[in-house]
C-alpha cells in the first residue's frame, strides 16, 4: 500500500504520477479501488508517497473569505441541478470563455461512473447532478495537466479529496486552473450500487443513466439508451440510497474525513443552503435549490463576481452557511449499521447483508405493511 488502506481515499493521485504506470487500482471485497503496486514495473522512485494526500502533515487548507446563498435565474437550470445550480453556472461560464472542464458523469452506459473532460456547451448535460456514488478520477488529472500546459483555462469540481489529490498531482499552482470541491458526507462504492440494480430485477448493462435527484426530490431512476425508465422508485424503497442517506455504507476512510470542516482546499466550496434565514432577499423554497457557495480565495472570489449577472445571489454570514451544514463541520460518525454492514457483506453478499441492516422500526413497518395488504 501506498498510504494506510482504512485512509485511501482512492483519489487515483497515485496512479496518476507514477511514471512506470506500475500502479493498479483494484477493488477490494466491498468494491472499494485501492491502488496495488505491480512490483516488476516499480522503480522506488517514491513519488507515489510525496503526492498522497493522506500521508502528507499539512494541506493547504484555507478559511472562507464570504459566503454567499445564490441559485440560478432560468428556472430550468435550476430545476436540471441539485441544488442551486451554482456549479452549471460556473462550468458554463468557463465554456463560454473557451476553457475546459472536468466533471463526475452518470452516463454509465460504459458501465462505470468516472469523470470526464468537456470542451463544449452540448455535452455539459453529462456532468450534471449529483451521484451519490463514488466516481472514478481515472487518468483524467493527466488531462487536466495537458490543458494547464497548453494554457487553457481548466475547471475541476470534484470531492474535496478528489481536489486535494489533483493538487497533489500538480505539485505546483497553475494561475489558469480554477477548482471547486462540494461538501461531501461521504461515498459507497459502485459495486453497491451495482448490486441494489442487480436487486431491482434489473440486468446493469441495460442502464444507460442513472439519476438520483429528481426535481430535487431523491428519487432513484434508471433510464436505458432511449431515455425509457426502466425503474422509477423513491429513496426509501431503495436499500442503497436508504443507507446513503443514513450514513452506513461509505468507504471506510469517509468517517475520518480531513476535509470536513469550515477550512477548505479548494478555490470555491459548494453545497445546499440549508438553513437560509427566510428574511434573505432571495429566499423562496428551499425545495426548489439554493446553493451554498463559499470563495476560499481571491480566485474563487472573482470567478463568483464574473457569474452573479446569471442568478440571484446575496452575501451571507459564514456562521450562517455553515450552522446548519453537518460536513462544513465534522465527518459523518460511523453507525451500528454500518458494522452489520462491513461484517456481513463479503460473506453474506448484497440481500442478506440489506435484510440485516433493516432496523428493528424498519421491520415493524414491512410486517404492518404485508398484513395491511392481505387484510
Ligand atoms: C456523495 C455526495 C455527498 C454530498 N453531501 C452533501 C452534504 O452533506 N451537504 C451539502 O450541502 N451538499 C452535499 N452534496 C452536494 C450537493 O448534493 C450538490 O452536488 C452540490 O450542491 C452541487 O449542486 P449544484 O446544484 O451546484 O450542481 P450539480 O449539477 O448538482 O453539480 C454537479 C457537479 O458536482 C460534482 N459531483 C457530483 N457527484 C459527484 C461525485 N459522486 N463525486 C465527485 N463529484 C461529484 C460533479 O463534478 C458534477 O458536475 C453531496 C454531493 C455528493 C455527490
Ligand atoms: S515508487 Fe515510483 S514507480 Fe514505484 S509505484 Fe510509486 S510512483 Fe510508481
Ligand atoms: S494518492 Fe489517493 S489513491 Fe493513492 S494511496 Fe493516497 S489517498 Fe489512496
Ligand atoms: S467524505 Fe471526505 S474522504 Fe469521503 S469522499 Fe467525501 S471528501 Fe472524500
Amino acid at each position: 500500500m501506498i498510504c494506510e488502506k482504512e485512509k485511501c481515499t482512492g483519489c487515483f493521485g497515485c496512479f496518476n504520477i507514477c511514471p512506470k504506470n506500475a500502479i493498479e487500482m483494484c477493488k477490494d471485497e466491498y468494491g472499494n479501488v485501492f491502488p496495488q503496486i505491480v512490483k516488476e514495473k516499480c522503480i522506488n522512485c517514491g513519488l507515489c508517497k510525496k503526492v498522497c494526500p493522506q500521508l502528507k502533515e499539512k494541506l493547504d487548507f484555507k478559511k472562507p473569505i464570504k459566503a454567499f446563498a445564490m441559485y440560478n435565474k432560468e428556472p430550468n437550470k435550476r430545476k436540471e441541478s441539485t441544488s442551486g445550480g451554482a456549479a452549471t453556472t460556473f462550468y458554463e461560464y468557463i465554456l463560454n470563455n473557451k476553457g475546459i472542464i472536468y466533471g463526475a458523469s452518470n452516463l454509465f452506459g460504459l458501465n462505470e461512473f468516472k469523470f470526464i473532460r468537456i470542451d463544449n456547451k452540448l455535452d455539459l448535460y453529462k456532468v450534471k447532478g449529483s451521484k451519490y456514488v463514488h466516481c472514478y478520477i481515472n487518468n483524467t488529472m493527466k488531462q487536466v495537466k495537458e490543458d494547464l500546459l497548453a494554457d487553457k483555462k481548466v475547471l475541476f469540481i470534484g470531492t474535496p479529496c478528489q481536489v486535494s489529490g489533483l493538487k497533489s498531482f500538480l505539485m505546483k499552482d497553475y494561475q489558469n486552473l480554477i477548482t471547486i470541491d462540494i461538501i461531501c458526507h461521504g461515498v459507497p462504492s459502485q459495486k453497491l450500487l451495482f448490486d441494489e440494480i442487480s436487486n431491482q430485477g434489473i440486468d446493469y448493462r441495460d442502464v444507460y443513466y442513472v439519476s438520483f435527484r429528481d426535481d430535487k426530490l431523491f428519487n432513484f431512476k434508471l433510464l436505458d439508451n432511449n431515455r425509457k425508465i426502466l425503474l422509477e422508485k423513491k429513496s426509501y424503497n431503495v436499500d442503497y440510497y436508504n443507507h446513503f442517506l443514513k450514513g452506513d455504507i461509505y468507504r471506510e476512510n469517509c468517517y475520518d474525513c480531513k476535509y470536513a470542516k469550515r477550512e477548505r482546499i479548494s478555490d470555491i466550496t459548494i453545497g445546499d443552503f440549508w438553513g437560509l434565514d427566510k428574511n434573505s432577499k432571495i429566499y423562496d423554497d428551499e425545495k426548489k435549490g439554493i446553493s451554498v457557495v463559499l470563495p476560499n480565495t481571491q480566485k474563487g472570489l472573482d470567478l463568483i463576481k464574473s457569474i452573479s449577472s446569471e442568478c440571484n445571489i446575496e452575501e451571507r454570514t459564514i456562521d450562517e452557511a455553515c450552522k446548519t451544514n453537518g460536513q462544513l463541520n465534522r465527518p459523518m460518525k460511523k453507525s451500528k449499521e454500518y458494522n452489520t454492514y462491513r461484517k456481513y457483506y463479503p460473506k453474506l453478499g448484497y440481500r442478506k447483508t440489506m435484510k440485516k441492516m433493516l432496523s428493528i422500526k424498519s421491520k415493524v413497518k414491512k410486517i404492518l405493511k404485508r398484513i395491511l395488504k392481505k387484510v
